[in-house]
């Protein structure tokens, strides 16, 4: 069925590819190993090869890291070593003869969100993903932004303290170091008599949730930097809705609660009323999201 479009979205260590209808539903999916250190020609022969049977218009792929918005080269991809200036569109065009989007991995989850749960009713988006580590996505004004260089919504990597603790990116005191997997690890090594081992955001959720007060003070702690880095976006895009997404997305309450505390006690309150805040974390929005962002390219470059 060429109304149907294939969303890819490849981490580090897993793929996740989905067969995806217009409203952004999965109707089949598959996960395979990355395995990075093949190099990024052997990936996209293994995707042709799962992919001979299905039938499809287009081809959406989410990458964490940078990616040309002009001609879809990846540029900076620190999970991926290896994998920069690689062409994906051209290698997928040329096996699987469709038209191919590359984008990054953040961008399309927040597209995907966008364009399926919020039916694009609300004009203007903030989007942040919770992994490992903490990426994020703009919709302004019912478009994707990308920014002059592509890298347009880095939400992660805004200074929250100048002295904080060290981020993966090199620098101190990004969002990220508190608010990503290995952020929460540490706060949980720092506030827990026993943290589990490993502290992932998974098990430390579990213990909070059993009445541990050092776990429930890591998320106060992760959630309130996580408010506070979305407070500054709020004030300076005033959007209607915000959302979170992916694993630390799923400890709820645990975390939705100290962000909402930030927000209300700004000083400017319309707008912080105004924006829905909403944890996403019930389908694989980048796989979804990859998918509508190529179909919509297809549909666009009909015209
Ligand atoms: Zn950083």
């Amino acid at each position: 069925m060429r109304n149907l479009s294939v969303g890819i979205d490849a981490g580090g260590t897993l793929t996740k590819i989905g067969l995806v209808d217009g409203n952004g539903e999965i109707l089949r999916s598959l996960r395979i190993p990355t395995e990075p250190s093949r190099g990024p020609a052997h990936f996209a022969r293994r995707i042709t090869a799962l992919l001979k049977d299905w039938s499809f218009g287009s081809v959406g792929l989410g990458l964490a890291g940078g990616v040309d918005p002009a001609t879809g080269e990846l540029l900076f991809v620190p999970n991926l070593k290896g994998w920069g200036g690689f062409s994906f569109r051209k290698a997928f065009r040329r096996s699987l003869g469709v038209p191919v989007v590359v984008e990054n991995d953040a961008n399309a989850a927040v597209w995907g969100g966008y364009a399926a749960a919020l039916k694009r009713r609300p004009r203007t988006v903030v989007g942040v993903t919770l992994g490992t580590g903490v990426g994020g996505g703009l919709v302004i004004e019912g478009r994707l932004h990308r920014g002059a260089t592509g890298s347009a919504g880095e939400i992660g990597h805004q200074t929250l303290e100048l002295y904080g603790p060290r981020c993966h990116c090199g620098r101190r005191g990004c969002l990220e170091a508190y608010a990503g997997a290995y952020g929460i690890g540490r706060l949980a090594r720092e506030f827990m008599r026993r943290p589990p081992s490993p502290p992932t955001p998974e098990a430390v959720a579990a213990a909070a949730l059993d009445g541990d007060r050092g776990a429930r003070r890591v998320w106060d702690e992760a959630g309130s930097r996580l408010g506070q880095g979305l407070a500054n976006l709020v004030l300076v895009l005033n959007p209607d809705a915000v959302l979170l997404f992916g694993g630390v997305a799923r400890a709820g309450k645990l975390v939705l609660d100290p962000i909402r505390r930030v927000f209300a006690a700004q000083s400017f309150r319309r707008p912080f009323q105004k924006t829905s805040l909403l944890a996403l974390s019930n389908r694989d929005w980048g796989v979804v999201g990859a998918a509508l962002l190529s179909r919509e390219r297809r549909e666009t470059s009909k015209c």
